[in-house]
C-alpha cells in the first residue's frame, strides 16, 4: 500500500515523500481512507503509531479540497478543532500540521494554558483553518467569546485517555455541547476503558473502528 492509493493529493504527497515517508503505517491505512470518506472514527492508537498523520493528513486534504471565503469583511472560519491533552501534544500535532501541509494554504493555532492570553487574542483575529488546544484554555477563550466554532466541520479527541485521567472530562463535554451538530468527529485513544466508551458513543456518529 502506497500514500497515493489512499487518496491524498499530489500536493500532500510530495511534502510526504520530502520527509521521507515511503510507506503509510497501519493506522493510516486504515483511517486516512475512512477520514476522506467522511465517516466518524475511533481509533485505538499508540504513540508511535503515526496515528498524528493519521489523521492531520486528511483533515487537511478535506479542508484544502473544500476552501471557503470568509465573509467579504473578514477571514475564513475555524474549520478543525484537534483537542489534546498537553502543550508538548499540540505542539508536537502543529509542527506535523505544517509538515505535511507546507503545500497548501491552511493556517493553525495552537491555543495551550500557562502563557498569557493575549497574544492567543490577536492571533485568533487573523485566519486560522485548523485550531488545535487544551480542554481549559479553550473554555476559558470561548467564555470570553475570543473564538467563534460555530463553523467546525471536524472534531478530533487526541489520546482521549490521557485527558479523562487528567479530569478533562467535564470541559470535553462542555465544549462538544457547543459545537454544531453536522461535523465529523474522530477519537484517538491508546486505552479503552468503560469512560472511553461511554464518552465515545456519546458523540461519534456510526463510527468506523480501527484497531491497531
Ligand atoms: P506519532 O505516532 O503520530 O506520534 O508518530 C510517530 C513518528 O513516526 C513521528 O515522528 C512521525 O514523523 C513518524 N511517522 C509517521 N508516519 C510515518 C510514515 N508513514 N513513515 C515514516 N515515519 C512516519
Amino acid at each position: 500500500m502506497s500514500f497515493s492509493e489512499l487518496g491524498l493529493s499530489d500536493s500532500i504527497l510530495d511534502a510526504l515523500s520530502e520527509r521521507g515517508y515511503t510507506k503509510p503505517t497501519k493506522i493510516q491505512t486504515e483511517a486516512i481512507p475512512a477520514i476522506l470518506a467522511g465517516n466518524d472514527v475511533l481509533a485505538s492508537a499508540q504513540t508511535g503509531s503515526g496515528k498524528t498523520a493519521g489523521f492531520t493528513l486528511p483533515i487537511l486534504q478535506l479542508l484544502a479540497d473544500k476552501s471557503v471565503k470568509g465573509p467579504s469583511s473578514g477571514r475564513p472560519p475555524i474549520r478543525a478543532l484537534i483537542l489534546v491533552p498537553t502543550r508538548e501534544l499540540a505542539a508536537q500535532v502543529e509542527e506535523s500540521v505544517n509538515i505535511y501541509g507546507k503545500n497548501l494554504t491552511l493556517t493553525s493555532m495552537i491555543m495551550i494554558g500557562g502563557v498569557s492570553l493575549n497574544p492567543q487574542i490577536k492571533r485568533l483575529r487573523s485566519r486560522v483553518d485548523i485550531l488545535i488546544a487544551t480542554p481549559g484554555r479553550l473554555l476559558d477563550h470561548i467564555a470570553q467569546k475570543n473564538v467563534d466554532l460555530s463553523q467546525i466541520k471536524i472534531l478530533v479527541l487526541d489520546e482521549a485517555d490521557r485527558m479523562l485521567d487528567m479530569g478533562f472530562i467535564r470541559d470535553i463535554k462542555k465544549i462538544l455541547a457547543l459545537l454544531p451538530q453536522t461535523r465529523q468527529s474522530l477519537l484517538f485513544s491508546a486505552t479503552f476503558s468503560k469512560e472511553i466508551k461511554s464518552l465515545a458513543e456519546s458523540f461519534l456518529n456510526k463510527p468506523v473502528l480501527i484497531e491497531t
